[in-house]
């Protein structure tokens, strides 16, 4: 047998977990690896070159100092990860966002706005509305009705699952086949 390798633990093949705490924070240390993460799938796959509207073409692109946005090379242009997203113009880091996400869907019986205003050191007033922001605009259904947790993964907006159903709107719903949270809950 191999020695256990102490800094990176392995989640046990029986664990229910399709992700777990430690890999949740090896993934996202902080506030710039989340909102890299959102750059990266929003749009950059190789972090470096995205679609700039102004251009109208694959521009090469470079992170804005002290700024959560890149700009493009060419004309200047700005582009904000997080904007359209719930995370968008919020004074609470993109890390206890993400964290957020991952407690919500990673708990079976779901989690309260109380534990998690204890777990993010946030008000309860903090915590409640990132709860419903969370539910009611980042998870969706499937078609049979059950609740798919897509984690930090899904960060567009989706539409309400009880207005519309995800399936009706292709384009706001992609989760990838890498997608590692898409499980039952
Ligand atoms: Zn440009």
């Amino acid at each position: 047998m191999p020695p256990v390798d102490r800094n990176h633990p392995k989640r046990a093949a029986s664990s229910e977990s399709s992700y777990s705490l430690m890999e949740f924070i090896r993934e996202f240390p902080d506030d710039a690896a989340c909102l890299e993460w959102l750059w990266r799938n929003r749009f950059s796959d190789d972090g470096e070159h995205a679609e700039c509207p102004n251009c109208e073409r694959t521009r090469k692109f470079h992170k804005v100092k002290d700024r959560p946005a890149w700009d493009c090379d060419s004309c200047g242009y700005h582009l904000h990860p997080a904007a359209g997203t719930i995370f968008h113009k919020s004074s609470t880091s993109l890390h206890l966002w993400f964290y957020a996400m991952h407690l919500m869907t990673s708990t079976r019986c779901g989690i309260s706005a109380k534990q998690l205003e204890r777990e993010l050191g946030v008000t309860y007033k903090t915590a409640w509305r990132m709860a419903n922001l969370i539910r009611n605009d980042l998870m969706a259904q499937d078609d049979d009705g059950v609740i798919i947790r897509p984690g930090p993964q899904a960060f567009v907006v989706l539409p309400k699952p009880h207005a519309v159903p995800p399936q009706a709107q292709p384009g706001t719903h992609e989760l990838r086949p890498s997608d590692r949270q898409k499980r039952r809950a």
